[in-house]
């Protein structure tokens, strides 16, 4: 509980970095968008208008980051009916264009038809994040497989994960045939920053499992070194914990007794 505190904290603290952050930023931007998009106007020298354009731009990209910046301070978290087959074919659509010959793409899909609640942009970002993971854990190639369906999650699931409530969720897997990861490594991949990559930001999973946790599910991962990894996101299909859930856990626990 301890440790899930301190978590918490840091990432409350980073939180708040990235709020001021993206505050100072947008008013340095803002003025540099404006100066470009006059520039950009200037008829006697074009390529005054064209360095204004290439300002503009880049104003523009830097904005819409300290938007998206911002929007993770706040934990933003806007509520709409997501469907399963529509997050996989954003999701295929994208891998189809990035998958080397070497690899595999396997997409499972058992109940296309499920509808759930919360955000779909977001949720998106997670399988993404995964898929690239999992991508480049396999320099040589080997399959990478996303798979989905209905899943019951019972006492058993409940003790092992102390944040998982019993009940009907739903699973999005991503597994690879890759690298896979050391017990140390293992231990801190969802901590901001934990990097292992030259490139890396290490931000991926912890961002993953931050906006499954604002989803109301759990995160699971399950990884061989020189065999791969299965990371699996389960996102309840009703949010609420009301009354009967809660019933429900606490019998459910006094059944293993
Ligand atoms: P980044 O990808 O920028 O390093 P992540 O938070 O996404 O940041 O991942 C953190 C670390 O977890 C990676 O550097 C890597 O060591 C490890 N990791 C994540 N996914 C996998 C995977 N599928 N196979 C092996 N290692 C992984």
């Amino acid at each position: 509980a301890e440790a899930e505190l301190i978590r918490i904290q840091r990432f409350e603290s980073l939180a708040m970095l990235a709020g001021g952050l993206s505050h100072d930023l947008r008013n340095l931007l803002q003025p540099l968008l404006l100066a470009g998009e006059s520039l950009q106007d200037y008829q006697d020298d074009p390529r005054l208008a064209r360095l204004g354009a290439l300002v503009r731009d880049c104003g523009r990209r830097g904005l819409e980051m300290v938007q998206s910046m911002l929007s993770f301070a706040r934990g933003a978290h806007r509520a709409e009916q997501v469907k399963v087959k529509a997050l996989i074919d954003a999701l295929s659509l994208l891998l189809q264009g990035s998958v080397p010959r070497t690899m595999t793409l396997d997409i499972e899909v058992t109940d296309p038809q499920l509808t759930f609640e919360g955000n779909h942009t977001e949720l998106q970002q997670c399988l993404l994040n995964l898929c690239l993971n999992a991508m480049q854990a396999m320099p040589e190639g080997g399959i990478l497989r996303v798979t989905t369906g209905r899943a019951k999650l019972d006492a058993r699931f409940f003790l092992e994960h102390e944040e998982a409530i019993p009940g009907e969720y739903v699973r999005f897997s991503v597994a690879d045939t890759g690298v896979g990861m050391t017990e140390e490594v293992r231990a801190r991949i969802f901590e901001p920053f934990f990097t292992t990559k030259d490139d890396g930001t290490g931000l991926g999973l912890h961002l993953c499992r931050r906006i499954v946790y604002s989803h109301g599910g759990v995160m699971r991962m399950d990884s061989i070194v020189g065999e791969g990894s299965c990371f699996d996101m389960y996102i309840p299909l009703v949010r609420a914990v009301d009354e009967t859930a809660d019933d429900e856990s606490i019998e459910n626990d006094a059944n293993l007794h």
